[in-house]
């Protein structure tokens, strides 16, 4: 037929609904609307002829397998979205990735599939929430100290922006003196739940090129690389000559 298939898929919230209605709509809401599955139709140039570009925006949960394989049969290029504030989401990807490679097969190499990292608008929201974690060494426990409080920041010696667990902080003289004067860190609450993930940038690229397809960073909010993202994923495919 004449339609070109794009299928979002990814884990709920990461914002394939907001990323598709950014492109479609030119529009963005801060409110969380659960999708079911939705498809958008735009029409397109496709060597030369009018088509229909068909993007299907996912629900995004594993909860309908049959219908996630039945879009991923139908479709010619996958746009795979995880959100830069949640590493679980890139690893709920996996399974979806595994399910387009085994059941596009020897095809894969032809279809467009864009590694997407969403929200990464989101730095200072991340900033402003964001907790340190560190073995410290002589306490042998890890701390946290909540980045609410500025003045912290100003007994660290060395900073990485983004923090895993068991990532390390060194800190300076100041703060090991503050902490036998004070033994402020005692107070501190442990609570992993508080620190969150960033996905780094090259994490996102590493994981596309172990996959074997493109990557970039996004941000419906911002409208940052939306139509960039479409553009380019059409351009990856090469058997017909697509153009927005
Ligand atoms: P979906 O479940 O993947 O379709 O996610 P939605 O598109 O419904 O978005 C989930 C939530 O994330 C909503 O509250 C959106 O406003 C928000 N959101 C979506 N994209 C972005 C983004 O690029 N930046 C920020 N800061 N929030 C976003
Ligand atoms: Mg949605």
């Amino acid at each position: 037929s004449n339609d070109y298939r794009v299928v979002v898929f990814g884990a709920g919230g990461v914002g394939k609904s907001s990323l598709v209605l950014r492109f479609v709509k030119g529009t963005f809401r801060e409110s969380y609307i659960p999708t079911i599955e939705d498809t958008y139709r735009q029409v397109i140039s496709c060597n030369k002829n009018i088509c229909t570009l068909q993007i299907t925006d996912t629900t995004g949960s594993h909860q309908f397998p049959a219908m996630q394989r039945l879009s991923i049969s139908k479709g010619h290029a996958f746009i795979l979205v995880y959100s830069v504030t949640s590493r679980q989401s890139l690893e709920e990807l996996r399974p979806i990735w595994d399910v387009i490679r085994e059941m596009k097969g020897a095809d894969l190499a032809t279809i467009p599939v864009m590694l997407v990292g969403n929200k990464c608008d989101e730095t200072e929201n991340r900033e402003k929430n964001m907790v340190f974690v560190t073995p410290f060494q002589w306490l042998g426990t890890y701390i946290c100290v909540p980045r609410l409080q500025p003045s912290f920041r100003n007994y660290f010696s060395h900073v990485p922006c983004q923090l895993k667990h068991n990532d390390e902080i060194k800190f300076n003289k100041q703060w090991k003196i503050l902490y036998e004067k004070t033994k402020i860190l005692i107070n501190l609450q442990i609570n992993p739940k508080l620190f969150i993930q960033k996905v780094a940038t090259t994490e996102g690229e590493t994981e596309a090129s172990r996959w074997g397809c493109n990557f970039m960073e996004t941000s419906a909010k911002t409208n940052h690389n939306v139509k960039e993202l479409f553009q380019e994923l059409l351009n990856m495919e090469k058997n017909r000559n697509i153009s927005l």
